[in-house]
């Protein structure tokens, strides 16, 4: 499945990433280590980008964050975003520190030429702000207006912090609104996406650990990237980052929307299969998971349907009584014996990967 028709947004650059505006979802994810220890940061930031990951977030609750902010943009290779609540100093300190963009709702910043002297830095830097609405958080007049958290009123939300910026002529903005009510944040993002041409960053918060939180982010965000909706987003779970990594990827593979990432095709097993099929097929996923090449592979348990039911796969094996068959778009082309069949495969993984990318 191959999602062509993406809703357009205006483009806003993000250090030297552009988001919105064409069709392509870029990976967020946020650091889990105190920010101003810088050595364990970037060490985390480092396997995030080693992982997929595009753009990176770190807190900045303090000055010791704040002031961390130059060395760890010194040390990492991906846009870096500073994430602050209320605090314009911070703010302030972080955007000249070198942040490529700042998470902070302007209507929360407080008197107008404290918003001013922000949205002047954020200018200056040539950097956009991410306005934040979270369903937990919402303004009290809203609120009240509401009577509790609504799509309707997230989406108000949003509207107020933009508009503080564009008075002040701001457009490099970007918008989420995240609700951990997986239909709540479908509606808001649906009804967002027909008022904000601004880019939309997609996020079911507080979803939950590695398992739960996978499959809730899965069809909060996979519904709502099905809408063409969606210009970046983070898959939040209580977890190592690098697995929001991870499940990111897999999830925009399945729209179509990721194309430097391989793709595993493994059958379920049936009473046919000939091999050790679960191990393979984990093996093979841990090993395609750094190929930055589009390409499909299959693993099978047996020949008996397999290679032509994973006629799409480039490259792939089906177990036989003690040999592997390898076979390429449905079609074998060689018998390898089963102690070497991972191997194999992997060679060609490699080739194929490789003329792919030199293509
Ligand atoms: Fe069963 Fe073979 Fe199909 Fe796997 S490929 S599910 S082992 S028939």
């Amino acid at each position: 499945m191959v999602l062509t028709h993406r809703k357009k947004t205006r483009p806003v650059k993000v250090g030297n990433l552009v988001i919105g505006g064409k069709d392509q979802v870029i990976i967020q994810s946020m650091t889990t280590t105190k920010t101003h220890d810088v050595e364990a940061t970037v060490a985390e930031i480092k396997r995030l980008e080693e992982a997929g990951c595009q753009v990176v977030r770190v807190a900045c609750p303090d000055d010791r964050a704040a002031d961390a902010i130059p060395q760890i943009k010194a040390q990492i290779n991906i846009p870096l975003v500073v994430d602050i609540h209320f605090n314009y100093k911070l703010a302030l300190k972080a955007i000249e520190g070198g942040a490529d963009k700042i998470r902070i709702n302007p209507g929360n910043i407080g008197k107008r030429d404290k918003v001013e002297a922000v949205v002047n830095a954020a200018k200056a830097k040539g950097i956009p702000i991410r306005i934040g609405v979270n369903a937990g958080s919402l303004e009290r007049h809203i609120l009240e207006k509401y009577g509790y958290p609504t799509a309707d009123g997230m989406v108000e939300s949003a509207l107020h912090h933009i508009k503080i910026l564009e008075d002040l002529e701001f457009h490099d903005i970007i918008v989420s609104l995240k609700a951990s009510d997986v239909g709540l944040a479908i509606d808001a993002y649906r009804k967002a996406a027909e008022v904000i041409d601004y880019p939309l960053h997609l996020g079911i918060t507080e979803s939950g650990t590695l398992f739960a939180g996978s499959i809730k982010s899965a069809a909060g965000m996979g519904a709502i990237l099905s809408m063409g909706i969606g210009n970046t987003m983070r898959i939040s779970l209580s977890a190592d980052p690098v697995e929001e990594v991870k499940v990111a990827r897999e999830l925009l593979k399945t729209f179509g929307l990721a194309s430097d990432a391989a793709t595993l095709i493994s059958c379920p097993t049936c009473g046919r299969i000939e091999i050790d099929l679960i191990a393979i097929a984990n093996e093979v996923e841990e090993y395609i998971s750094t190929v930055k090449a589009p390409i499909k592979v299959a693993v099978l348990g047996c020949a008996v349907n397999g290679p032509g039911e994973a006629r799409e796969a480039d490259i792939g094996i089906a177990g036989a009584r003690g040999e592997g068959l390898l076979f390429r778009h449905g079609e074998i082309i060689r018998k390898v014996p089963e102690e070497t069949m991972v191997e194999e495969l992997k060679k060609e993984v490699d080739k194929i990967a490789a003329e792919y990318l030199a293509a």
